[in-house]
């Protein structure tokens, strides 16, 4: 354990630069950039999906919009929907599901209701500034959902110099 990997800014209530709360979208000026051609639809980054299911790479947004999407995911906190009565299925002939207490381990982890799979907030924000090393992880493409093996977080964390944690070293960049 490196002390390193504690100094993320990201906590449930992150301040960025006094931007204001998560819902404040009055004041909420978006960088304009006149000379850009924008092939991409701009999105409005006041709707973004909540459920990571429903989020389409990031590298699908316009490049000028993509700081705006992150500061604002982060902003929000991984999505862990703590009220929800996570399915039973059944793996290996034993009833399985998401387990509660496991936000409370990993940090970064987030769960789809529509899906019923778990995903990587900072693999997926950041996933275009490191490199595409490990992109076909479950956790950052089609989502997990093998519950029996909870030990398979500890893989996506990887070590020191991993995807992921190279993606959470950006978490304090926005
Ligand atoms: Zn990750």
């Amino acid at each position: 354990m490196q002390g390193t990997l504690e100094g993320f800014v990201l906590k449930r209530k992150v301040s960025f630069d006094g931007e204001g709360a998560s819902n404040a979208n009055t004041s909420n000026k978006v960088p304009k950039s006149n000379s850009t051609p924008s092939m991409l639809k701009k999105i409005d980054i006041n709707n973004l999906p909540w459920d990571p299911a429903d989020r389409k790479n990031i590298l699908d947004y316009d490049p000028n919009q993509r700081d705006e999407i992150r500061r604002i995911y982060l902003q929000r906190g991984p999505t862990q929907p703590r009220g929800h009565l996570f399915p039973i299925k059944k793996i290996a002939s034993k009833d399985r599901r998401f387990v509660i207490t496991w936000f409370d381990e990993y940090h970064w982890l987030e769960y789809s209701e529509k899906v019923d799979k778990a995903y990587c907030l900072w693999c997926y924000l950041f996933r275009d500034q490191v490199g595409r090393q490990r992109g076909s992880d479950a956790f950052v493409t089609d989502g997990f959902c093998n519950w029996n093996k909870k030990e398979r977080f500890a893989v996506h964390e990887g070590d020191i110099n991993s995807f992921h944690n190279r993606a959470h070293k950006n978490v304090k960049i926005s």
